[in-house]
């Protein structure tokens, strides 16, 4: 049987104990990168759940006994869970739970006291608790087990907190950014109504027929921007790897019509493979070789060029081009959502391209930077981490 960590039991670990918990999955454990914080000022309990807790997980653990002292170290530190006590010298109950998420509320917590009360774990749950446990129940094994349950739980929610704070902002940028050429879809209509009223076809209702066919055009490409970025969210990677030679290939045959209206190029030799999601890093490469086609400079015909390197682990991929370039001040604005330089306002776009590239980079746990010199072209250069 699991020793008991209760109120009014002793220690009473057994060999056999010992040994049925260190078979207890140990890889599976959590990790030493895991800082837990025990807030409990009863100095036995405190002394068995460290005991316990240190015994089986790799974690590292220390010991608050105040709420106060535990707010302190909640700000200061950044802790992956607090296992808080409900009744410490300052506040009993969930007062106790209410003041510390009050104080610290992106911080994990789990109660663990010993009141045994349904109800009350309920409402610690409603409050934010990541889980309630009793001390007359646990064990080592199920307070290990809870522990894992807490830090998943806790970075779900994260996540649906962060794709919920995503949502919002994309939702309501994107409500403002399509009135633009819907506005304009309706007033070309109007107009066209009135050149169309006169009997017959004018030189006016043709060229508001061109601006509002151009609109409407706007208005798509920001839906499906939108749509991939919303869908990205849902999608889990799949790496394999990739041979980039191949993916700007099937890029160009893809955006031969860009090529042959700007009479661009786009060169890629011997580009080094890399591990990625094989669709979401053509959705890369095809928005840094058709942005380095769109910004070419007046008279100079676009060249694209994509190469690799190796600088520290990483394969790093470069698509460079000789376009207007881009002002160093700029370089962390072009990859927010929306965001459109000077000069850009007369080419198709969303300002939605370099945020979803970032997006996906940053998914596959890697990074993407710029190198520019404005009016002499841009580096863009990318890895996908491991
Ligand atoms: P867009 O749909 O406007 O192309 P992006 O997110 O792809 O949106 O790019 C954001 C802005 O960054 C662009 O509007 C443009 O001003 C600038 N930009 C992107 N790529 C380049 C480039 N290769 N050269 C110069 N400016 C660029």
């Amino acid at each position: 049987m699991d020793p008991i960590i209760g109120q009014n039991s002793a220690p009473s670990y057994t060999f056999q104990s010992m040994v049925e918990i260190s078979h207890f999955q140990k890889d599976k454990l959590p990790p030493s990168k895991v800082k837990i914080l025990l807030v409990e000022d009863d100095d036995d309990h405190a002394e068995l759940f460290m005991l316990s807790a240190r015994n089986y997980s790799a974690a590292s653990i220390s010991r608050a006994e105040t709420l106060t002292d535990a707010i302190a170290i909640a700000k200061s530190q950044k802790l992956s869970l607090v296992i808080l006590d409900l009744g410490l010298p300052e506040t009993v109950g969930l007062d106790t739970l209410s003041l510390f998420l009050q104080s610290c509320s992106s911080t994990p917590v789990m109660v663990l006291t010993a009141i045994v009360d349904l109800n009350l774990g309920e409402e610690a749950l409603k409050l934010g608790a990541m889980d309630f446990l009793s001390k007359e129940e646990i064990t080592p094994r199920t307070l290990l087990r809870s522990i894992r349950y807490a830090l998943e739980r806790w970075s779900q929610k994260r996540k649906l907190e962060d794709s919920l704070a995503d949502l919002q902002y994309f939702g309501s940028m994107a409500a403002h950014d399509l009135v633009s050429p819907l506005d304009a879809i309706h007033g070309f209509s109007q107009l066209i109504e009135l050149e169309l009223s006169k009997g017959k076809i004018t030189e006016e209702a043709l060229e508001c027929l061109d601006l509002l066919k151009k609109s409407a055009q706007r208005s798509i490409v920001l839906v499906r921007d939108l749509q991939k970025l919303s869908s990205l969210g849902r999608k889990s990677i799949e790496r394999k790897e990739l041979d980039i030679n191949t993916i700007v290939k099937d890029v160009c045959s893809n955006l031969s019509k860009l090529i042959s209206e700007t009479k661009g190029t786009v060169e890629a030799s011997e580009v080094l493979p890399i591990r990625g999601d094989a669709g979401l890093v053509y959705h890369v490469m095809q928005n840094l070789i058709a942005n380095g086609l769109k910004y070419g400079r007046d008279d100079v015909p676009p060249h694209v060029r994509v190469s690799s390197c190796i600088e520290e682990d990483y394969t790093v991929i470069c698509v460079e081009d000789n376009g207007i370039g881009i002002d160093e001040s700029d370089s962390t604005r072009i990859f927010l959502p929306f965001e459109r330089l000077t000069g850009a306002s007369d080419k198709k776009g969303s300002g939605l391209g370099l945020s979803i590239c970032k997006k996906i980079v940053e998914a596959h746990n890697g990074e993407i930077w710029i190198e520019s010199t404005e009016g002499a072209g841009t580096r863009f250069y990318f890895h996908l981490g491991s």
